[in-house]
C-alpha cells in the first residue's frame, strides 16, 4: 500500500465517501501496513452504561475532522509511515466475553507477527487484555495508563474479565510489567479499595488527579517516563480520564478529571517512548449526542498517531 499524499487529503471533501478512520481507506492485509487503525465493537465488560460497541463506527465518522499535519510538530504522520484503516475485529459471540477477548486476541496476534503496529478504538476497557496478550509475546511490556480508574480489580458481579480488570488480569498473566506502568488521572469513590491497592501494592506508579493538578504536565510526562523507561511500552487511553465537560458520551463518568489541552500535551509528551501501540477506549456514543466525544477520541487516536508514527518509523529506518 502507498503512503497517502497531502494532495489525496485536499483533494476529497472530508464529508464524502465511506467512513475510515482519518479518511485512510479500508486495507485487509496487515502485512502492507506500519501502523493499523482497528475498531473493536465490544461492550460486554461494560459493568454500568454500555454502547462502547458503536465506538469504533462513530470515531471513524467524526476522524473525518483529522487532517494530516500536526500543528505544534508540524509532524505528517501519513508521509512517513503507511497508515489504513484494517476494520473492525470480527466479533461472532458478543453474549461471551471470554470467547470475544479469545477472538480480538487472535486478530491482534495476526496485526503483531504481520509486523503492524496497532492502534485501536474500542469498545469498552476490556479489550485491552486480549490486545496486550497479542503484544507481549517476548517478555511483559511497559504501560502509560490514562484513565480515571486504575482497572485493577479482581471481579465485577461475578466476571474477572470486566472493564474493571484487564490490567489485573494482565500482570498476573505475566504480560505486563506493573514496575514499568504508570496511570495518570486516577479519581471518583469506590466501592472498595482493592483496585487502588492491587496497583499501588504491585509496584505501578498511580497519579491521582490531585498530584496531576499539583505536579502539572510537564513534570507528570517526566515522573512517567522515568517509569516506563525506553522497554516497550503500550499506552492505553480511557476517554474517561477527561472531564465529563469534555468527554460525556462513556460509561463511567467522573467529574475533576483532565482538560482536553491536558491530554493532548500528555500524549505528545511521550514521543520517543519505544511505542508498540494503542487504544482510545470507552466512547459510547449512544451517551454522546453532539458527538464531540467520538470527536475528542478521534483526536487523541491522532495525537498517539503521531508519536506512535516517529517511533516506528524510527524502528524501521524509515
Ligand atoms: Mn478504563
Ligand atoms: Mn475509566
Amino acid at each position: 500500500m502507498a503512503k497517502k499524499s497531502n494532495d489525496e487529503f485536499k483533494s476529497t471533501p472530508r464529508y464524502a465517501g465511506i467512513a475510515t478512520f482519518m479518511s485512510t481507506g479500508l486495507v485487509h492485509d496487515p502485512a502492507e501496513l506500519d501502523i493499523a487503525l482497528i475498531g473493536v465493537p465490544f461492550d460486554g465488560g461494560a459493568e454500568n452504561r454500555s454502547g462502547q460497541r458503536h465506538g469504533p463506527r462513530e470515531i471513524r465518522n467524526m476522524s473525518s475532522f483529522i487532517r494530516p499535519i500536526h500543528h505544534v510538530t508540524r509532524l505528517n504522520p501519513f508521509e512517513i509511515c503507511r497508515i489504513a484503516d484494517l476494520g473492525d475485529v470480527p466479533i461472532t459471540s458478543p453474549f461471551d466475553p471470554e470467547g470475544s477477548h479469545t477472538e480480538i486476541g487472535e486478530f491482534y496476534r495476526e496485526v503483531h507477527e504481520a509486523g503492524a503496529v496497532p492502534l485501536s478504538a474500542g469498545g469498552d476497557h476490556s479489550i485491552s487484555l486480549p490486545i496486550l496478550r497479542a503484544m507481549a509475546t517476548d517478555k511483559p511490556v511497559g504501560l502509560v495508563h490514562i484513565d480515571a480508574h486504575t482497572d485493577t480489580g479482581d471481579e465485577e458481579l461475578g466476571s474477572r474479565f470486566t472493564h474493571g480488570t484487564p490490567f489485573r488480569r494482565a500482570v498476573e498473566e505475566g504480560i505486563l510489567d506493573p514496575k514499568r506502568t504508570v496511570q495518570i488521572g486516577i479519581r471518583g469513590a469506590q466501592n472498595c479499595e482493592e483496585g487502588w491497592d492491587f496497583s499501588l501494592e504491585s509496584g505501578m506508579r498511580v497519579i491521582y488527579m490531585e498530584e496531576f493538578s499539583k505536579l502539572g504536565v510537564e513534570e507528570v510526562i517526566t515522573a512517567a517516563r522515568g517509569v516506563t523507561g525506553d522497554g516497550p511500552t503500550y499506552v492505553s487511553f480511557d476517554i474517561d480520564s477527561l472531564d465529563p465537560a469534555f468527554a460525556p458520551g462513556t460509561g463511567t463518568p467522573e467529574v475533576g478529571g483532565l482538560t482536553t489541552i491536558e491530554a493532548q500535551q500528555l500524549l505528545r509528551g511521550f514521543s520517543g517512548l519505544d511505542l508498540i501501540g494503542g487504544d482510545v477506549v470507552e466512547v459510547s456514543p449512544p451517551f454522546d449526542p453532539s458527538g464531540n466525544t467520538a470527536l475528542v477520541g478521534a483526536t487523541m487516536m491522532y495525537e498517539m498517531l503521531c508519536i506512535l508514527a516517529e517511533t516506528v518509523a524510527g524502528r524501521k529506518g524509515i
